[in-house]
């Protein structure tokens, strides 16, 4: 993208500017509590019908099952350990107060499938990281990052970053294998959306510093399979997103 290297560093420079005359003047900084999406993922978006996501918090068990697979105690059926909507490493990185939600949505035409995820952040400003921090390794690589504009199916657009990834290693019975996958996110706040990390820091220091208050932000991303040389996943993800993004922003 045009312009990019040259904007962190503006930003940098400003946040820097502008966190000086913060702390000379003594601005008080208040903490709102609001967000700028509905805190649940929708049941259906389209013909997609969504269930609830868990993870087996027992890290030598690593399940990850949905709602319907779920013991008449809502433990983990294998281990019996407890579930949670956040994976432990996500736990290990996200301060407590951040809320976590996973869904994966069946299309009920096709049979495709996505995941979808919207990890809301609190009081801290730790809550969310830069997304590729946390998608590459272990054998996961970022083959191809671009922009995507996707109009709404109620009218106006949202952009989003749609991350083409590619995992290599090796199977359990010892083959080699590839899977390409996506990953497409967007970040949202009262009166605020933006499809990139360092425009969401941007604001973030802006409100803190100019407006003297701190929202909630919303990372919300949607994670799916796709096929190397086809651009169907970008196509799924796009009317997935025109349904998803106005139902979810509350604003
Ligand atoms: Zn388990």
């Amino acid at each position: 993208m045009q312009g990019r290297s040259v904007v962190p560093h503006f930003i940098l420079f400003a946040m820097t500017a502008a966190a000086a005359w913060a702390l000379a003047f003594g601005t008080e900084v208040r903490y709102s509590g609001k967000a700028g999406v509905h805190e649940a993922l929708p049941e259906t978006v389209g013909d997609w019908r969504g269930e609830s996501l868990f993870y087996c918090l027992n890290t030598k068990c690593n399940r990850v099952l949905v709602e319907s697979e779920r013991g008449p105690d809502g433990k983990c059926p294998d281990c019996g350990g407890d579930v949670s909507s956040g994976s432990p490493i996500e736990w290990a990185l996200l301060p407590a107060d951040t809320k976590i939600l996973k869904r994966l949505y069946t299309r009920s035409t096709s049979g495709d499938q996505v995941v979808v995820s919207l990890v809301l952040g609190g009081e801290s400003r730790t809550s969310i990281h830069r997304p590729q921090i946390c998608l590459v390794g272990d054998g996961r690589e970022i083959t191809r990052t671009k922009t995507i504009t996707v109009p709404e199916s109620g009218g106006g657009a949202v952009k989003a970053t749609m991350l083409e990834l590619l995992w290599r290693g090796q199977l359990s019975d010892g083959r080699w294998a590839s899977q390409p996958s996506f990953y497409a996110y967007w970040f949202v706040a009262p009166g605020r959306q933006t499809a990139r990390h360092d425009v969401r820091m941007f604001w973030m220091a802006y409100d803190r510093i100019v407006l003297g208050v701190t929202h909630r932000w919303a990372y919300i991303g949607i994670s799916g399979r796709r096929t190397e040389g086809s651009d169907a996943h970008e196509q799924l993800a796009r009317s997935f997103i025109a349904d998803l993004a106005p139902m979810m922003r509350n604003f």
